[in-house]
């Protein structure tokens, strides 16, 4: 019978088991699959270790907000057997059962085939943290950006170094914002320049501060995504990803209105299929295998819960991939 990682109840360090998964209990769905790896996220970290209440079904429950996996059976037009494929948020591991497990049942409509030029790790290294940044630099040259770099802030998170990447990759000055002294890795990824975290922890100094930056993507919000609205030069913008380091936020329409400035939201969860498909199409185009494996840690399931305290601790960098099968 196939595994799955269960967490057993609500609340904080619950209960963590790998036990058989008896397919009944599996959600409805068109397609099921035999999933080949998944990845840790933020949200995993949280849900897995209870710290905040992600899950939103009953317990027991098998989180895991991402999964690449072989289709073995489809009653879906747009899928058939054996094809390789992805999926990525749309309740994922938070209202549906998740990624942490050998088998999975889920709905043609949040799939995305598994890009060509991508092997199936490859695609969870990327995760829904690379997919974020993705979106969220697709966000940015939609919007245009201003003159001077691009600051990408939680730059050793999974949002944070895909953006460098990401952004290195397509010809943007890249500066890295970080707390935790990855300097070699970050530079390894592509980051022209590094600052401390504390540089932007503050806040904003004043409405409309100096023009610093052409551009952001944000994994911190609070403080530091107020001081980068602030900083941020005529028509350039800021892709607010991410809560790592607070969800509040106080600014003034200054820099809106008399510098044209663009707060731009990034919802990957929701994100409408056509978009999913150009992200990851563009996510295979632009990263590099090798440069993949140097951000990645490969663990198997037992090794999920550690890991997902270690990753909110901050004892981690780049991305963690969960093998889920043999
Ligand atoms: P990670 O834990 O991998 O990275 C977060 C990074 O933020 C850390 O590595 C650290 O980087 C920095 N950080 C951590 N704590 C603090 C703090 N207290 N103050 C300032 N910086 C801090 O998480 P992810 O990259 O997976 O996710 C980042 C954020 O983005 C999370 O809030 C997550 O919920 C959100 N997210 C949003 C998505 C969306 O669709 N909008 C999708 C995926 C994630 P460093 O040490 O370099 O400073």
């Amino acid at each position: 019978m196939a595994k799955a990682l269960f967490i057993e109840e609500a609340g904080q360090d619950p209960e963590v088991t790998i036990r058989d998964l008896d397919a009944s209990i599996l959600p409805e769905g068109d397609v099921d699959v035999d999933v080949l790896w998944s990845s840790l996220n933020y949200k995993d970290a949280l849900a897995v270790t209870g710290r905040s209440p992600i899950v939103r079904a009953p317990f027991p429950f098998v989180p895991g907000i991402d999964l690449v996996g072989q289709v073995t059976g489809s009653r879906s037009d747009e899928f058939q057997t054996g094809d390789l494929v992805v999926q990525t948020g749309w309740g994922l591991g938070e209202n549906r059962f998740g990624g942490f497990s050998e088998k999975a049942r889920v709905k043609a409509a949040h799939l995305v085939p598994l890009p060509s030029g991508l092997q199936p790790r490859e695609a969870m290294i990327i995760g829904t943290a690379g997919f974020t940044a993705m979106l969220a630099c697709l966000s940015l040259e939609d919007h245009g950006t201003a003159e001077g770099p691009i600051v990408v802030t939680g730059a050793s998170g999974g949002v944070g170094s895909f953006s460098v990447v990401i952004l290195k990759a397509l010809g943007y000055n890249v500066v890295a914002s970080t707390g935790s002294g990855n300097v070699e890795y970050l530079k390894s990824l592509g980051a022209d320049g590094i600052i401390p975290r504390e540089d932007h922890a503050a806040g904003a100094a004043r409405p409309m501060d100096s023009a610093r930056w052409g551009g952001a993507v944000d994994s911190v919000g609070g403080a530091t995504l107020e001081a980068l609205i602030s900083q941020t030069g005529t028509r350039g913008a800021v892709a607010a990803c991410g809560l790592a380091g607070g969800s509040g936020l106080r600014t003034t329409v200054f820099p809106f209105i008399l510098r044209g400035v663009g707060l731009l939201g990034i919802d990957s969860n929701t994100c409408p299929r056509p978009l999913r498909r150009k992200a990851w199409d563009r996510l295979s185009e632009l990263c590099e295998s090798t440069l993949l494996d140097r951000m990645a840690t490969e663990i198997r399931l037992p090794e999920v819960p550690d890991h997902a305290r270690a990753l909110l601790d901050n004892r981690k960098h780049g991305r963690t991939v969960v093998r889920c099968f043999g």
